[in-house]
């Protein structure tokens, strides 16, 4: 993409006729009027300084004066003539422009008269040359002067242009990691970026390749760019943020160059922290965001972002840190090796996170002594760092209205009711019915998780709303890594886990939402592939009905080659499957009616449990009624499968 200083011109043009015409008329106009203007110009240049009057006139008649012997010495130029002559004794200078460009009587008629006359080339020449080249000149300094100030980004400019200009800056933040709360999890995982930029010459040495890119990930207001900060603070190194949006509001060819000033200017002071905020902005799938033109300046820039990323060696202390809400967009150009290859989930707090962060804020302000500050925290479900941020300046301000001294519990909490109604707007906040109904769904999902053989144990569930769509979510980890074949047996496990959040909102709720939806169509999936692609079924045998392809590309489109009737074979078996499956699930349920009941309680009150809590309530159950641990056999199967791989 080294060609794209070229393009910047032409692109300069091709989208802003109106400006490039505007600038271009006026210039002309103004050195029409200076250069050429009414003969003036002409006057001054091979004017006579004895002259007192000026006279313009035709051609026509500087030839009849000629004639009439009024005239005693004549200049030419190839634009004007320029006759001395005198009228009523006193001399006059007429001056005829637009001279007819062949006139062979003039110069014999000239002789005749025996008047002195000289060409005058080079002045007219030369001027003539100006006057065409200078619009051009001046044309083109007032266009790289424009250029350069988008570039550099003084901000105001023409038009408006350059407004993202003062997010280069390169400072060195004083943000340091106490300042992150409530997500330690990533605080660890950029640790070790730090270490990259304070000793780069140890990772060199040994030949390390020093991460480029890594992409922080999470809803808005979780302290992504505060994390960055804290990142750069931490390893006192220049912070270059910019935002993903600010490129593509600009010029096309704008982006990109601005793309490359910023890891110019990174690069000479490495050590340093680039980061990009809203990276989905200029970052979005090339495929997916096929809208009809309009896209060029994004996908230069992107080009742009990511020639620099691969340009710059493993050995340049640089370290691009990208933020974005929708990971699921980004054009997977961006997420290659060697680019953004890391991703860090920076979540929306828990309990214990949301009280973290709290403290954090509060120590800026002045808190009564009787503030509860826990009571805050759990009545924040939901709610990111930022508007916890939020809520206690807004306590402060209350306060402050009510002129007091200390800001109380009611000010907080009048605060956390202005926030909430803020954000139901934003349809952010779940209410107490929907947090119920998720913990009932999870505990069901957890539950099955536990009980079924094959299935993968929970590691972690919560209601914790994940910014898109998913209200909660039951985290299972694989007990070996990267397997890549599954057991029939597994395939109906998964199956039996995902039903158990249907399950278990039809069991306990007495209704079911709209929350499984996403469950049931993985496990339709499932059901689905087991009969067509994998011959695990009675329906089609080993005869394999689709030819899966990379389903990457095509979504998922796959070719069927078998008959209408076998389809709706298929669909019934899918269907028959899934009802028998279902109803295990809800005999299950009811059986351990008590434990899920618990667990959901729990969920409510602490929102997220490890799968080791939710292990000790099924256990806590199977015991108190004395029942054949179903826990215990699952546990055992599991060890005895571990130890034979
Ligand atoms: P994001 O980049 O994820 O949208 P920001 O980093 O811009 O979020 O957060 C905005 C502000 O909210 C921060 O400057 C900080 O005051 C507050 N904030 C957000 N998350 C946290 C956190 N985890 N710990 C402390 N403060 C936070
Ligand atoms: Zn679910």
């Amino acid at each position: 993409m080294n060609n794209n200083q070229n393009n910047q011109n032409n692109n300069f043009f091709n989208n802003n006729p109106l400006l490039a015409f505007a600038l271009f008329s006026i210039v002309i106009i103004l050195i029409f009027k200076a250069f050429i203007g009414d003969g003036e110009g002409l006057g001054t240049m091979v004017g006579d300084k004895s002259t007192s009057m000026t006279k313009q006139v035709s051609y026509s008649d500087v030839k009849t004066l000629i004639k009439e012997g009024k005239i005693t010495s004549v200049k030419l130029t190839p634009m004007a003539i320029e006759a001395i002559g005198s009228d009523n004794g006193r001399n006059v200078r007429y001056i005829a422009q637009n001279v007819p460009a062949v006139d062979k009587d003039l110069i014999p008629l000239l002789d005749e008269k025996n008047i002195k006359y000289e060409g005058i080339m080079g002045g007219g020449w030369l001027s003539e040359l100006i006057g065409m080249m200078l619009p051009i000149i001046i044309f083109f300094a007032i266009w790289m002067f424009l250029a350069k100030r988008m570039q550099k980004g003084m901000g105001g400019g023409i038009l408006g242009i350059g407004k993202a200009g003062k997010l280069i800056n390169g400072e060195k933040p004083e943000t340091r990691f106490s300042d992150v709360a409530g997500v330690e999890e990533a605080k660890e995982e950029v640790k070790e970026i730090v270490d990259f930029l304070k000793y780069p010459e140890r990772y060199m040495e040994l030949g390390a390749k020093i991460p480029k890119g890594v992409l922080l990930v999470g809803p808005p207001g979780t302290g992504k760019t505060l994390l960055a900060k804290a990142v750069a603070g931490e390893a006192s190194v220049p912070f270059f943020s910019v935002s993903g949006s600010s490129f593509i509001e600009m010029f096309v060819g704008v982006g990109a160059s601005r793309v490359r000033d910023l890891f110019e200017q990174a690069k000479k002071d490495a050590p340093a922290i680039i980061f990009i905020d809203e990276i989905d902005a200029i970052g979005k799938s090339r495929a997916s965001g096929a809208n009809f033109g309009g896209n060029d300046e994004r996908e230069q820039t992107l080009n742009q972002l990511l020639a620099e990323m691969d340009g710059f060696g493993t050995n340049t202390p640089v370290i691009v840190l990208a933020a974005t809400n929708r990971p699921e967009i980004l054009d997977a150009a961006l997420l290659r090796a060697g680019r953004f290859d890391r991703q860090v989930l920076v979540d929306k707090p828990d309990y214990e996170g949301r009280l973290e962060i709290l403290k954090v804020h509060s120590k800026d302000v002045k808190l009564s002594g009787k503030v509860d500050m826990a009571a805050i925290a759990k009545a924040t479900a939901g709610l990111a760092g930022a508007d916890l941020a939020n809520i206690i300046n807004e306590s402060a301000l209350l306060a402050g209205r009510l002129n007091k001294k200390e800001i109380e519990q009611s000010d907080l909490m009048e605060a956390i009711e202005r926030a909430f109604v803020g954000l139901e707007k934003k349809n952010r906040k779940i209410n107490d019915l929907e947090k119920k109904i998720v913990s009932y769904h999870e505990s069901g999902h957890a539950l099955m998780a536990e009980l079924t053989e094959g299935a993968t144990r929970v590691t972690k569930v919560s209601i914790i709303p994940r910014g898109l769509g998913a209200l909660g979510y039951t985290l299972h980890l694989p007990d070996e890594e990267n397997r890549f074949l599954k057991q029939k047996k597994e395939l109906l496990a998964e199956i039996d886990v995902l039903l158990g959040g249907r399950a278990a909102e039809e069991i306990f709720v007495g209704d079911i939402s709209t929350g499984a939806g996403n469950d049931l169509q993985r496990a339709t999936a499932i059901v689905k592939d087991m009969i067509s692609v994998y011959g695990m079924s009675d329906v089609a045998g080993l005869m394999v009905l689709e030819k899966s392809q990379n389903s990457f590309l095509g979504g998922g489109m796959s070719q069927k080659d078998y008959s209408e009737k076998t389809a709706e074979k298929i669909d019934e078996a899918v269907k028959s499957l899934l009802g028998e499956h279902y109803a295990h699930v809800k005999q299950t349920l009811g059986e351990y009616a008590d434990a899920i009941e618990e667990m959901a309680k729990v969920l409510l009150e602490v929102e997220v449990i490890e799968g080791s809590r939710v292990r000790a309530i099924i256990e806590a159950y199977e015991q108190e009624r004395g029942m054949p641990s179903r826990l215990a056999h699952h546990a055992k199967i599991a060890k005895e499968q571990r130890e034979a791989i």
